[in-house]
């Protein structure tokens, strides 16, 4: 019996490679028309810019396996991820550094001078729960309200008071004016975009694609395992109700006569009267190209609840916990044969190549356990 992976994301395409390169047979079920999940890229016919279909992803990572997995599956060219923030209309530096905290409190601090001034800001939080309690313990309230609290309640639609601690830890502090968004020692794109990655490690005799195409879970029984990166209450057909997730609505703009539009990849709004939460310029995504582009191509990114026919992207994981998630994972447990993995599939906030070192893991596992 050959197995069943559902959805042609990172997480199947990994698993899907794993297990075929170790002989085993896999059917990947994709009801999207094309494979990549969120992270496919394609080019705009107007203007040839390499556009992030759905969303921006950046890779980074600190993993040595992944950074050489990934490698097999195309060229990657180094890619250091900046971003800025325009407030009350002026323009700072993220993630917060010491140019951020010079410009915003008007002064010329050195690095210790700027974590004094901080340390005096910052509220004394011993354990903090919540982002806001994070926040607070971490930057204090002026740098907070400016840069986090609008930003956060745009992007989450609840109160930093209900979110995890862990979404603010995503983000580094720097006394110093490195301004490189992300700490990892490997930032790099893809030069030809994120597509032809998932095509490459899908070519192998024996994977077989079903594009356009949903499986149903009482089918699973017609399949040694199934690998499945849908959506877990989707599983269940929500019997439990549904779980929380935040989905985007991309305002795309396609600007045929514009060079460049905003100078970087990603600005942020973090003002709460500004309905979006970020514009992203995808051609600074891959700067390589340029030459092949002519105009620019601009998303505008709003956030809002996931109702049932949308893209589910963000899951809402509130600091008090989850009883409708533990009520799904009780049942998942219960499935021997379906492993439910990825972003989705495990209801987790999961960064690329997070994403890939758990599939890896994951198909790891398998094979050891079809060995015994
Ligand atoms: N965040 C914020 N202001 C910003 C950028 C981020 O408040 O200018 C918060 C926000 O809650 C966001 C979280 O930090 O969801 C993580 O940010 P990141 O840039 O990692 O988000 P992603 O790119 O994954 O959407």
């Amino acid at each position: 019996m050959a197995i069943a992976i559902v959805g042609a994301g990172l997480s199947g395409c990994v698993i899907a490679h794993q297990l075929a390169k170790a002989g085993k047979r896999c059917i990947v079920f994709e009801s999207r028309s094309h494979v990549g999940g969120n992270c496919y890229t394609e080019r705009d016919g107007k203007t040839g810019v390499l556009v992030h279909v759905y969303g921006p992803h950046i890779f980074h990572t600190d993993k040595a396996h992944v950074w050489h997995f990934i490698n097999q599956f195309g060229t990657f060219k180094p890619y250091a991820h900046r971003v800025k923030a325009t407030v009350k209309g002026q323009v700072y530096s993220l993630p917060i550094n010491l140019h951020t905290i010079n410009q915003f409190f008007q002064q010329a601090m050195r690095p210790a001078e700027a974590k004094h001034f901080i340390q005096q800001q910052a509220h004394d939080i011993p354990n903090p729960q919540t982002f806001e309690e994070q926040a607070l313990a971490f930057v204090g309230e002026a740098l907070y309200e400016a840069f986090f609290k609008g930003y956060t309640i745009k992007q989450w639609g609840v109160s930093p008071q209900e979110l995890p601690a862990s979404i603010l830890k995503r983000l580094p502090l720097r006394f110093n004016y490195d301004d490189r968004y992300f700490n990892h020692p490997w930032q790099a794109m893809p030069e030809e975009g994120y597509t032809p990655l998932f095509e490459r490690m899908l070519d192998h005799p024996n994977i077989e694609v079903h594009l356009q195409t949903s499986f149903n879970p009482e089918d699973a029984a017609h399949f040694d395992h199934v690998f499945y990166s849908g959506p877990l209450d989707g599983w269940f057909d929500y019997r439990f109700g549904r779980l929380p997730y935040r989905t985007l609505d991309f305002h795309k703009k396609v600007l045929p006569d514009e060079e460049d539009y905003q100078g970087i990849a990603v600005m942020n709004y973090p003002d709460a009267a500004v309905p979006y939460t970020r514009i992203t310029e995808h051609k600074h995504f891959a700067p390589w190209l340029y030459e092949q582009t002519r105009g620019t191509v601009l998303y505008e990114e709003h956030s809002r609840a996931c109702q049932p026919n949308d893209i589910p992207y963000y899951p809402v994981r509130l600091a008090k916990g989850q009883a409708l998630l533990q009520q799904y994972q009780a049942e998942a447990e219960r499935l021997k044969n379906v492993t439910f993995v990825g972003r989705l599939g495990t209801f987790q906030y999961l960064d690329m190549d997070v994403t890939i070192d758990q599939a890896l893991d994951v198909a790891a596992q398998y094979l050891a356990r079809a060995q015994i």
